[in-house]
């Protein structure tokens, strides 16, 4: 192990800050040239401020002030979450990467908005670049002269990624219906367009409905060159602003479907373990949560493939618009992998009934997994290489879904999580960039004119993000911090896939070592991993034995936590571990699935139930015990006893104390 762990060693600052040296030399260097730098900006002027200013009582009082609040925050940020340490296995976070951290400071300092290229430069390019970077790592083309062409940014957060995603099979999936509305309120009826070569009053709503995205981009160049071979060039402002007046931007989600009452409101279909942000991307679109269908997931956590089929036929049936189906890659409460393939064949079959559908991935926690399966040649690594590194991993299941993602349409992915970078910096990428076409009125209309000489290139026009984007001024420092990580370890597995396997080498450490530990407590109680781990997370289920009660199994998985949690009433330091926990809610569960999970902790399935109130003991969830192993020291050893050994131990030992106490 030991030698295993050598190459991480220059990667971060430390659990002891142990390469405190290095990173203070680099800062104090890079602050220094950044001062030289506005030095050298017109040093003919001369100070403004005088060097007399320090002796002025305003001046003495100002830096009183500043230093006291300053000392006060930074004695007060002792209160922080140590997540550098690997005795932190709870949440989504450990140590930060030396390249991220220092290019970030640095980078703070000249302050870039990257809202626009105006404004950042040098900033915008990187993150421009950042979005190849990640799309490549997922398998995306990049070639700009045949097929799609992907493209990507970074968000403040898997979040806004999310919205972002919706915002963008919006403005897809509604923009044929506004084409064939505007068209009759001009008398304009272009013959032989779209993929079924027809009149665009031919096609019915739902076949409008139910187009790709390269089709819709097909047919609105196709009715622009039809429009202006028959009206001219002249008349097309009015035609272009007919298509923006109707289109559901324009006129409000309500206001759309009024005006097409044949119309049902579109749903969105997650995985029952899907982040809680698809709710509020429903809320916040104005699409509504009663439209957000949740999709069973099977025994593993993952979405259940035979509940989306049936899902679908159910929205097809009742001519209900699927915006959009979403694969999970990595769960935030278990780190499950959805069978991102199996939902590509899903959309097979839906296409060949007249269906159609965005596929998007939020791959927030798990996106960075790819990189180990990236060679560094762009190639897919084959699963035999892999397994040669891993006890289990990766599964058929999830080297399937990763190999996958090549096809889908969108990414969500967060540096900030397992790209071991600063907040804030999510990243939402698109394997087709022609999408951003729809997305803003200004630029949609000179791209309208269908002209190849006016057209301004793409390449162009993401100069000017803000506009293709939910967000407006963004920071040029993440950008910066998100970049030089990927350049000083690029997405493949000889990069940043390298540092990730350490991190699932620890899950396999870590599960083997909790099968061990619950045959040694079984006369004590039931330890349970109720989901086998995709990649680098592991949840315990523990029930005292002898209990059969749920609510008594929560209580006493709340006070095995107790100690495991961050308090701020008390001193950091009296915790020896700290984990998370998370609810596993009966109402997001499956029958079967239900009745597995407490059957296998020996919990009466009766006391599982959506309404706890019926009776004592009953609870609407099963409290767990959640570990991240993301913390690149947590197999490193002393004394021949590496982090996990330790946790298990202090676990074990917890257990045994309060189930005699
Ligand atoms: C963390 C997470 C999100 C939300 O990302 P933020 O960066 O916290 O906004 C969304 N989806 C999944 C699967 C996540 O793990």
């Amino acid at each position: 192990m030991r030698h295993a762990l050598e190459f991480l060693q220059p990667y971060f600052l430390g659990p002891s800050a142990e390469n405190a040296q290095v990173f203070e030399a680099l800062l104090v260097e890079l602050v220094r040239d950044h001062t030289f730098w506005r030095r050298n900006f017109h040093p003919e002027d001369g100070p403004s401020i005088r060097t007399s200013a320090e002796h002025t009582g305003s001046y003495v009082e100002f830096m009183d002030r500043m230093k006291t609040e300053l000392y006060g925050l930074s004695a007060e940020l002792k209160r922080a979450v140590p997540f550098f340490h690997p005795r932190y296995i709870g949440h989504m976070n450990a140590d930060l990467l030396l390249p991220g951290l220092l290019a970030g400071m640095t980078t703070m300092l000249y302050n870039p908005n990257n809202v626009s290229e105006e404004a950042a430069p040098v900033t915008l390019d990187k993150e421009l670049e950042v979005g190849r970077q990640l799309a490549r790592m997922f398998g995306f083309s990049l070639d700009e002269t045949s097929g799609p062409c992907a493209w990507g940014h970074l968000t403040s957060g898997g979040t806004v990624a999310n919205y972002e995603a919706l915002w963008n099979f919006r403005s897809v999936k509604f923009h044929g219906v506004a084409l064939k509305a505007a068209a009759a309120t001009q008398a304009f009826d272009p013959p032989d367009v779209g993929p079924r070569t027809k009149a665009l009053s031919a096609y019915s709503t739902w076949e409008l409905l139910n187009l790709p995205l390269s089709s819709i981009v097909d047919l609105r160049r196709a009715v622009a060159r039809a429009y202006r071979a028959e009206r001219g060039d002249g008349a097309f402002g009015a035609f272009a602003a007919a298509v923006r007046s109707e289109r559901i931007e324009s006129l409000g989600t309500a206001g759309f479907f009024m005006r097409h009452r044949d119309l049902k409101p579109p749903c969105l279909m997650v995985p029952a373990s899907a982040h809680y942000s698809w709710e509020k991307a429903m809320k916040v679109l104005g699409f509504g949560t009663a439209n957000l269908i949740k999709v069973d997931v099977d025994a593993h956590m993952r979405l259940d493939i035979t509940s989306l089929r049936a899902a679908l036929a159910e929205a097809r049936a009742a001519t209900v618009p699927v915006l959009g189906v979403v694969g999970v890659l990595g769960t935030t409460e278990f780190g499950t992998i959805d069978p991102i393939d199996e939902i590509l064949s899903c959309r097979e079959a839906f296409r060949a009934d007249g269906g159609d559908f965005g596929i998007h991935v939020d791959a927030a926690w798990g996106g960075y997994l790819a990189s180990m399966f990236r060679q560094p040649d762009g190639s897919m690594r084959p699963r035999d290489a892999m397994r040669e590194r891993f006890e289990h991993f990766p599964s058929p299941q999830v080297y399937g879904a990763m190999a996958a993602l090549a096809q889908v349409d969108s990414i969500t992915v967060d540096p900030h999580k397992m790209g071991y970078v600063p907040y804030a910096a999510g990243a939402f990428v698109a394997r087709d960039r022609r999408v951003v076409d729809f997305l803003t009125q200004k630029a949609a209309y000179v791209f309208d004119l269908g002209d190849s000489d006016q057209e301004v290139p793409m390449g162009q026009k993401l100069r000017n993000l803000g506009q293709y984007i939910l967000e407006g001024s963004k920071s040029g420092a993440a950008a910066a911090s998100v970049y030089v990580t990927h350049k000083v370890l690029p997405l493949h597995s000889e990069g940043f896939g390298h540092l990730l396997e350490q991190t699932v080498h620890a899950c396999e450490y870590f599960y083997d070592r909790v099968l061990a530990m619950a045959k040694r407590l079984v006369d004590v109680a039931h330890v349970v991993v109720p989901f086998e781990p995709d990649a680098n997370l592991v949840c315990l289920a523990i029930n005292p034995r002898g209990n059969t009660d749920l609510a008594e199994m929560n209580r006493f998985g709340r006070e095995l936590f107790a100690d495991m949690k961050v308090d701020s009433t008390q001193p950091l330091q009296v915790k020896r571990f700290i984990t998370s926990y998370t609810s596993l809610l009966r109402d997001n569960l499956p029958d079967a699935q239900a009745k597995r999970v407490v059957g296998e902790v020996a919990i009466d399935p009766a006391s599982f139930c959506v309404d706890a109130g019926p009776r004592p003991g009953c609870a609407d969830h099963v409290f767990i015990l959640r570990h991240t192993l993301m913390n690149p020291w947590v197999l490193s050893e002393r004394n021949g006893k590496n982090y996990i050994d330790r946790y298990l131990a202090y676990l074990e030992d917890r257990i045994r104390t309060l189930v005699g106490g």
